[in-house]
């Protein structure tokens, strides 16, 4: 995992080396679904790791909220076909714990449990002594105390290696993103933060497939250090965030497109 991460700016944010690139299902739906897309991911070799919701943190009660531990089994196998190291949204203690028993690789917390300090401080308690990455999703509402504050209670359980996703902000009645992404807000969490590697998460901002292209290029024309894009073998019939994924295939073609900043090494 390690030597996956060090060939990316991720590693090394003032470095010209490439964005780190994650992809993979909004969640992992069956063994069938979650192996075909890592796989094909896999063949593109764009991707640097794979993603996949297992517990999923759903606004409305009654739609899936995830296929639970036995997913983790699957994208263990995925990880085992592809040699691509994996990450997951842990929101509890228990979450931790599960993820870390199935080799998952990296840990993010999701932009629900950023806001409550609550949650955070369990998840950060379940990783005391451990040695793990942890990404950290912007909050859902544009307060940037919350983010440094999820940052510095996982930093005080001893985790060095902290990076941060921006997936956008929710606001009432905005229609053209999902998420407005209010750029001017991770720019000032990486003068607050120097040093910490920032990705963008262009699907959750987005919301739909056809502004994909144009905000991951303007993350990438913003230096972030990275791109987490969700993607599925068959999009349209996804159990969550249908209308934002991506087949393998186009997330190729997408990458493809961007004009990036400068030769990578
Ligand atoms: C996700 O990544 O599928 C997800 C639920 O994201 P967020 O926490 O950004 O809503
Ligand atoms: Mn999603």
């Amino acid at each position: 995992m390690e030597q996956i991460l060090s060939k990316t700016k991720f590693s090394d944010p003032a470095s010209d080396k490439k964005p780190l690139i994650i992809s993979g299902p909004c969640s992992a739906e069956t063994e069938e679904q979650t192996l075909a897309t890592c796989l094909a991911l896999a063949k593109t070799g764009k991707v640097d790791m794979l993603r996949a919701g297992i517990w999923k943190p759903r606004t409305r009660p009654g739609s899936f909220e995830g296929i639970g531990t036995k997913g983790l089994v699957w994208l263990q196998k995925a990880k085992e076909l592809t040699g691509l190291p994996i990450t997951v949204e842990v929101a509890t203690g228990k979450q931790v714990e599960d993820a870390l028993h199935f080799g998952v690789d990296v840990l993010w917390i999701g932009a629900r449990s950023t806001v409550n300090p609550f949650s955070v401080q369990e998840i950060a308690d379940a990783l005391r002594g451990v040695d793990t990455t942890v990404l950290i999703k912007n909050p859902i509402n544009p307060d940037l105390e919350l983010w440094v504050g999820a940052v510095e209670r996982v930093q005080r359980a001893g985790i060095t290696k902290v990076g941060l996703i921006h997936r956008g902000f929710s606001s009432y009645g905005n229609t053209e993103y999902r998420n407005a992404p209010m750029w001017h807000l991770p720019i000032e969490m990486k003068r607050r933060l120097p040093g910490m590697p920032i990705i963008c998460d262009p699907s959750h901002i987005s919301g739909r497939r056809d502004i994909l292209q144009e905000v991951s290029q303007e993350a990438i024309d913003l230096d972030y250090d990275g791109l987490m894009i969700e993607t599925h073998v068959d999009p349209d019939h996804a159990w969550s965030d249908a209308k934002q994924q991506i087949t393998p295939e186009r997330l190729a073609e997408l990458l493809d497109g961007i004009q990036w900043r400068r030769e990578h090494s």
